[in-house]
């Protein structure tokens, strides 16, 4: 593992990479590439998206464009994704014909499907909410509350209900009607946890600080660096995040959601192959970002080290809370004069409400993480009074 080299020591073998999206996952990694002397070409429907212009090139095509991903890997030495929602039994030709993806097609076939997930959870003998695959119409498995999920293209809560009464049973299943859907059990959690892990082609693992993410209405608004939970807690979340990865023969990052219940159980939720929204502290705050740990991984470079080079550090995503063209020059600026932030700006051209515009990593001493929840729900409330403010 990398320690104290810097990331241009490293020189890479593979040295274009195509991804798969072009969002600002891609652009916040087109950001480490130069670095490690990378170049990326990325795949994503508009000459807008906030890729492009970091990008050394783009197709402009819809993710799941098969043609088009032939087309990004004629220039490029491995493909990459940021954005799972890819046609898989398509791209599966192209790996026969040599092109290189990492993470392989055959690593992300039991997560694009959230019931197949939980499947592959439970096949590896992993904690999860307990599950049915559903039809509307068919009888319910499970009393209220429960959840239901599409099983897939569900992204930043959009697809996930959560069904307290008949009343609300009856309306989402009027928009549900005709798809398939996971059904699980509503869980009471405590807190919610998320693992940052990379794994790379020789087996290497790599875990940042295990974090606390905080939800409103399924969506991500503050991740909370590192979780305040007990080492067992933290020994274990690392234990899955291991499991999860080696069987997967995982190459690169992947971001895995979990459940913290009252008991003291996690409950694994979610897992993403790919750099995550609860990963963007790594940044500001670690020693190598996720964007940079993941295009090591993807181009056979040595992990770099996950290590906090600061005491935590507190996320706030600034969500869009209008339908607007505006680059709220003025918030950022006020955002940026907070002590220790870091105001990332994704570049977006229309601002609707729930879209991620950006986000905003706050980096802490010693002092504020010892004052633990506290210290980071006051910058997350300043950080968010000034954002959402009128
Ligand atoms: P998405 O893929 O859209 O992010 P998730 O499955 O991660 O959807 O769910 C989003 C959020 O919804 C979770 O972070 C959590 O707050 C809530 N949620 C999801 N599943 C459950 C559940 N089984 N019980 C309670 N809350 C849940």
């Amino acid at each position: 593992m990398k320690s104290n080299q810097t990331a241009a020591s490293s020189s890479a073998k593979l040295k274009r990479v195509g991804v798969v999206g072009g969002g600002q996952l891609a652009s916040m990694m087109g950001d480490a590439a130069s670095a490690l002397g990378i170049e990326l070409v990325v795949q994503t429907p508009n000459a807008t998206d906030p890729a492009v212009s970091v990008a050394a090139g783009a197709v402009l095509a819809a993710i799941d464009d098969v043609n088009a991903t032939a087309q990004l890997a004629t220039g490029c030495d491995v493909i990459t994704f940021e954005n799972e929602f890819v046609d898989l039994d398509g791209l599966r030709s192209l790996e026969q014909q040599g092109v290189l993806f990492q993470p392989s097609l055959s690593s992300l076939s039991p997560l694009l499907d959230k019931y197949v997930q939980r499947c592959y959870l439970k096949g590896l003998g992993l904690p999860t909410p307990r599950f049915w695959t559903w039809d509307c119409g068919a009888d319910l498995p499970i009393d209220f509350p429960f959840v239901v999920k599409v099983r897939r293209h569900g992204y930043d809560g959009q697809g996930t209900f959560i069904v307290k009464d008949r009343e609300s049973f009856e309306s989402i299943s009027a928009k549900l009607k005709g798809q398939s859907l996971l059904v699980e059990e509503y869980v009471p959690f405590d807190r919610e946890l998320a693992v940052i892990a990379a794994r790379s082609p020789a087996g290497e693992i790599a875990i940042y600080p295990i974090v606390e993410t905080q939800q409103q209405n399924q969506v991500c608004r503050v991740v909370i660096a590192p979780a305040d939970i007990s080492l067992d807690l933290k020994a274990e979340a690392g234990a899955i995040a291991r499991t999860l990865l080696n069987s997967l023969e995982a190459v690169g990052v992947f971001g895995i959601e979990l459940f913290l219940t009252a008991d003291n159980k996690l409950l694994v939720n979610e897992i993403a192959p790919r750099t995550h929204n609860s990963g963007h502290f790594t940044i500001d705050a670690c020693e190598t970002s996720q964007f940079e740990q993941h295009l090591r991984a993807v181009c056979q470079l040595p992990l770099g080290n996950c290590d906090l080079k600061c005491a935590g550090a507190v996320m706030v995503n600034l969500l869009g809370y209008e339908s607007a063209e505006s680059d709220y020059v003025e918030k950022r600026k006020q955002l940026a004069q907070i002590s220790g932030a870091f105001v990332h700006w994704y570049g977006k051209k229309l601002s609707r409400p729930g879209r991620k515009l950006g986000h905003v990593t706050v980096v802490l001493d010693a002092e504020s993480v010892q004052n633990g929840e506290t210290s980071a729900s006051a910058i997350a409330q300043t950080v968010e009074s000034i954002w959402y403010a009128a």
